[in-house]
């Protein structure tokens, strides 16, 4: 059995990729690469890689993970600018004994002597993105940090191996050097190929607060489905936080176990995510959340093609 499930629409093209090489018992870790740096190379998903939404100070700083779950190597790159794909500096640094998880110029220092390719990841769209929401904070009460998205995979191929792995521009207009969740081990992404994976998307400081990706492995290890580990997480900690904060911020994950068998839950209305496995077509699902249970649902090929329409559509400046 071997399988992907990646959180987001956007991930589709890249799980697709991803299964060819899965299909010819290729590597988990070759799988999730190729299947992440799709994702970022597609100018038009603009919380990914190239044209990601930039920070406060009009600059694109990445954050991105990878995790073997075979020798539970982890490599991270935060707050990284320039380079054209953060997933592979990551899945590199994962393969070092020490320092594997390298922040802003330190990371580019690594990745500049490695020789990955630069890339002035802010594109004129992501600019206009920028300075239509700086107009519409100070005409309207709307929140600076809405708009945002990672794309986070787990992955099973044929041998056992399993991998996760994340990357994201973060929040939209986030402070300059804020770190999310996403290369975070345990938060953003956790696996281990004797358990399943799973890896998280949503508001970072909040994901943080239940370490959810870890919690979601554990639960499958006490011999819990995915799909339960998943909406007890996602549920407990959605009520905590609401219980001790008074709100709780976006919580999405998605879940493999060894078996293939998947799982996502959300609390919020909207999330989409794909899959794709041995017997199973690269299909998108659209999730809700229906007093804790979360029900999935083949997206239309109407609702998808509406999605890459809006995506690509001509942006005007405010
Ligand atoms: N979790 C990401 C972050 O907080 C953003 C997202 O997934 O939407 O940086």
């Amino acid at each position: 059995m071997w399988g992907m499930i990646a959180t987001w629409t956007m991930a589709v093209e890249g799980i697709t990729e991803g299964s060819h090489i899965l299909k010819n018992h290729g590597d988990a870790g070759d799988a999730i690469e190729i299947a992440i740096k799709a994702v970022e190379d597609f100018e038009y998903y603009k919380s990914v890689g190239y044209g990601g939404l930039p920070n406060e100070d009009m600059e694109v700083e990445l954050d991105a993970a990878y995790m073997d779950g075979d020798t539970l190597d982890i490599g991270a790159v935060a707050a990284i600018k320039d380079f054209a794909n953060p997933i592979s500096i990551a899945r590199r640094l994962s393969k070092e004994k020490v320092n594997n998880v390298l922040v802003a110029q330190g990371a580019e220092k690594f990745a500049h002597q490695e020789g990955f390719e630069r890339k002035n990841m802010l594109t004129d769209r992501a600019k206009i993105h920028y300075r239509n929401r700086v107009k519409a904070v100070k005409e309207q009460d709307i929140k600076p940090y809405s708009g945002h998205d990672t794309v986070g995979m787990v992955c099973l191929d044929s041998h056992g191996k399993m991998t996760a792995a994340t990357s994201t521009s973060g929040l939209f207009m986030k402070r300059k050097g804020r770190i999310g969740d996403s290369p975070i081990v345990g938060s953003g992404f956790y696996v281990d190929s004797q358990v399943g994976g799973a890896s998280a998307t949503g508001l970072g400081e909040d994901l943080m607060k239940g370490c959810i990706s870890y919690e979601i492995v554990r639960l499958m290890k006490e011999g819990m489905h995915p799909q339960d580990a998943c909406e007890k997480a996602v549920n407990e900690l959605d009520i905590k936080l609401k219980e001790r904060r008074g709100q709780a911020g976006d919580l999405s994950v998605v879940a493999m176990n060894y078996q293939g068998e998947w799982g996502v839950a959300t609390n919020i209305e909207g999330f989409s995510f794909a899959v794709v496995k041995e017997n199973e077509e690269p299909t998108v699902y659209l999730t809700k959340n229906m007093n804790g249970k979360c029900v999935h649902e083949v997206a239309s090929q109407e609702w998808l093609d509406n999605y890459m329409k809006t995506r690509m559509a001509p942006l005007v400046e405010k």
